[in-house]
């Protein structure tokens, strides 16, 4: 019997996010520029007979938006990865990430598995080979794979990392009440039924990274879900005012949200600006990026 193994996979804030008009196949076409950040999911496998995938939270998270037995997208991982047919294994899924926040945690658990499973069981896949069946299972997850910060186009599933030379330190504000991606992208097409076709492009962003300057970052940035999100969710609009007056450079609805992140100027500056919001968002948590993607880690 081989040990179990551990592999880690973190959460993404979208610095741009420009989203077109509705496809015919009912997706919306992306331009977006996702960086990895230090808040992370661990996925451990071990050899099994049969297959099984359970579930632990961190203390701030609840449960009510976790998928049904079977359900979770790391059992699509499962699936997909045992075509040919194969072993069991047992999989413990530990979650830090906020659940329907805008973090894709879903997704970095489905990279964190697939890493893992292809290792458990010896499969040896190509990189390229994972980042197609990685689209396959979700637009985020090649990124998940990739971690790092990187455009996303087409569905976001086409990634190309990207030059950053920055370190940008972060305060993440989940919600206890998460919202749906799809309803957010209707609410989306409700609220712009004359959007373009093309999605806004995301140079800014990329300049800024380019040169590695939170402040040029701060105001490149750019969400086009935030607006809906805020439209659904007006109290989000309350807390990101409420971020930068306490000194945050700027202050961003992460993805389709509800999940809100401000952009500090340092380290220390996000912890006066956590320090300041937790009174009222008593689960207000720190971070930086860009991190690694979905990796193999020591576990003791
Ligand atoms: P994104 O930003 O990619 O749209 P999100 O962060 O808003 O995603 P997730 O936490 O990835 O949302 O979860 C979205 C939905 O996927 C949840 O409602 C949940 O029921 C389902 N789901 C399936 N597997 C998982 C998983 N391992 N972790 C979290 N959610 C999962």
């Amino acid at each position: 019997m081989s040990a179990p193994l551990t592999v880690r996979a973190a959460a993404k804030i979208n610095l741009h996010l420009g989203v077109g008009a509705v496809r015919d196949d009912g997706f919306h076409p992306l331009d977006t520029v996702y960086q990895a950040v230090s808040l992370y999911d661990d996925v451990q496998v071990e050899p099994a007979e049969e297959w099984s995938v359970s579930t632990e939270l961190a203390s701030y998270l609840d449960d009510t938006a976790l998928p049904a037995v079977g359900a979770n997208i790391v059992d699509a991982v499962g699936r997909l990865l045992r075509r040919s047919g194969g072993p069991g294994a047992k999989v413990q899924i530990s979650k830090a990430i906020p659940v329907a926040g805008g973090m894709a945690g879903g997704s970095a658990d489905a990279a964190a598995a697939m890493v893992a499973l292809d290792r458990l069981w010896d499969l040896e896949t190509p990189d390229e080979q994972l980042l197609a069946l990685a689209a396959e299972l979700g637009s985020d997850v090649p990124f998940a794979l990739l971690g790092g910060s990187a455009r996303g186009l087409g569905r976001g599933e086409l990634v190309t990392p990207l030059p950053d030379h920055g370190s940008y330190a972060w305060v993440v504000v989940p919600d206890e009440l998460g919202l749906s991606t799809p309803a957010v992208y209707r609410h989306y097409d409700k609220l712009f039924p004359d959007a373009p076709a093309e999605p806004r492009p995301a140079n800014r962003v990329l300049e800024a990274l380019f040169v590695g300057d939170s402040g040029r970052l701060a105001v490149a940035m750019h969400n086009d879900l935030e607006e809906v999100a805020i439209d659904l969710r007006p109290d989000l609009g309350g807390l990101l005012a409420r971020g930068e007056a306490e000194g945050a450079l700027r202050g961003l609805v992460s993805g389709s949200g509800p999940t809100v992140v401000f952009l500090c100027e340092s380290p220390e500056s996000a912890q006066a600006v956590a320090a300041a919001l937790q009174p009222q968002h008593p689960v207000t948590l720190l971070a930086h990026g860009p991190v690694a993607g979905a990796h193999l880690v020591e576990v003791m």
